[in-house]
């Protein structure tokens, strides 16, 4: 568990850039926080540097979206399901399939969710501060995006 204080939105895009450069298809990245931690902020700055160029919004009425970057990139959020069914995996499935997957509010989606590589957590500070934590069983990747 590694963690670092952003100082503004642009801080945490810029952290969520140097993950992303390690990530490829097949790869889990949950974001977990409260409304308004930065969890979208945080996905948005990891899709801009896998090179998605169209809006990046919170999946909140659809169950999520898939971008085509340098490669393929999925944005779950899993907030209005209180659990995910057999059934509703059959329609999440598809976004894990040779794409970076990103996962808001991932605690909904229990046992069924692949394993993540990186389980990323934010926590608010003060309005323009954020607390964001990296884990992983895998410490060259800390030390590459710290
Ligand atoms: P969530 O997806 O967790 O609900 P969002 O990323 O949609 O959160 O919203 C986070 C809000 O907090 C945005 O309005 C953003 O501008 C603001 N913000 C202020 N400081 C930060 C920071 N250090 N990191 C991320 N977002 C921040
Ligand atoms: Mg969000």
């Amino acid at each position: 568990m590694t963690e670092i204080e952003t100082a503004s939105p642009e801080e945490t895009e810029a952290l969520a850039a140097r993950l992303a450069s390690f990530l490829g298809p097949g790869d889990v990245v949950t974001v977990s926080g409260e409304l308004g931690a930065g969890k979208t902020t945080f996905v948005r700055g990891a899709c801009r540097a896998l090179g998605v160029t169209g809006p990046v919004t919170s999946p909140t009425f659809t169950i999520g979206h898939r971008y085509e970057g340098r490669i393929p990139v999925s944005h779950l959020d899993l907030f209005r399901f209180a659990s995910v069914s057999p059934a509703e995996w059959g329609d999440l499935e598809p976004y894990f399939d040779g794409a970076v997957c990103f996962v808001e509010w991932p605690e909904a989606a229990g046992v069924g969710l692949p394993q993540a590589r990186v389980a990323v957590r934010l926590r608010h500070v003060d309005p323009e501060h954020r607390l964001v934590m990296f884990e992983t069983q895998e410490k060259a990747l800390l030390e590459g995006v710290f």
